[in-house]
């Protein structure tokens, strides 16, 4: 197993493609603390989790991300519970598809809060851990769209940019302390939005896709098992697609 006893924190855990990731870390043999923004959407995740196989070491921890405080609080219990912390996986993020036109500043503040912030505090908050390890991995959630832009939501591609910026960066950074940083760039992801569209709606899209089918969570999780394995030891600072190539 890949992530054999690895002690990994997995930001957006809930579901989509965070669940897919906790998941995989699971199976590879991880001891994952998931969060969620509520704690019933976090519990939920675990007893699903725990249904699926009772050996799993899984727990819910629903720290508010935009609060460092309140990260490091929550991920200090983590690394009282385990002595340790290996992974930090920044997943969570959300977007606002709107015209420039009527893009609010409360839409701009909160997309660029959690993506980018989010990002900045759970880092922030794991790397004096990770520098007395010696040792650890920092991964983030970027997206396709920080390559090839997008014309509409202008907040979402501009946090993705910014979290490209950060991932090279803090690689360049913290590599002299043994902790590596890089980032996965997913395409289209089966995630519930995405299933819940008419298939009218999604041959189109498929259409753009040159492998031909929209990815499923799992292809975006195996990247992040990947670059959080040892299998990775001396890769850090990529941010590495997993689309289809699909480059739109
Ligand atoms: P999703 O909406 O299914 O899940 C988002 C997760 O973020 C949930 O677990 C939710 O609880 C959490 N979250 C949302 N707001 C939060 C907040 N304020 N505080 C704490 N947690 C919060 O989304 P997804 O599609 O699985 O996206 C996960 C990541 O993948 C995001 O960073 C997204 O930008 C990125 N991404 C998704 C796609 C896609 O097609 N689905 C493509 C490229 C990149």
């Amino acid at each position: 197993m890949l992530l054999q006893g690895k002690v990994a924190i997995v930001t957006g855990g809930t579901r989509g493609i965070g669940y897919a990731i906790v998941r995989e870390f699971l199976k590879e043999g991880a001891i994952v603390a998931l969060c969620g923004s509520r704690a019933s959407s976090a519990e939920k995740a675990v007893a699903e989790l725990k249904a699926e196989n009772a050996n799993w070491e899984v727990c819910g921890i629903c720290p508010d991300l935009l609060d460092y405080a309140s990260v490091q609080e929550a991920f200090n219990g983590i690394l009282e519970k385990y002595g340790k912390i290996d992974i930090l996986v920044n997943n969570a993020g959300i977007s606002a598809r709107e015209p420039f036109t009527s893009y609010t500043e409360a839409m701009f503040d909160s997309v660029m809060d959690l993506n980018v912030k989010g990002v900045y505090n759970c880092s922030r908050a794991v790397v004096d851990a990770m520098k007395a390890q010696g040792s650890g991995v920092i991964l983030n959630t970027s997206s396709m769209v920080s390559k090839y832009a997008q014309p509409s939501g202008i907040a979402y591609p501009t946090s993705k940019f910014a979290v490209n910026g950060f991932t090279l960066s803090l690689a360049r950074e913290l590599a002299p302390s043994g902790i590596r940083v890089n980032a996965v760039a997913p395409g289209i992801t089966k995630t519930d939005m995405v299933k819940a569209l008419p298939d009218a709606m999604i041959q189109p899209l498929i259409n753009t896709i040159p492998l031909r089918r929209i990815g499923e969570p799992e292809d975006i999780a195996n990247a992040f098992v990947f670059l959080a394995s040892e299998k990775a030891s001396y890769i850090s600072g990529v941010v590495l697609s997993v689309d289809g190539l699909a480059r739109t």
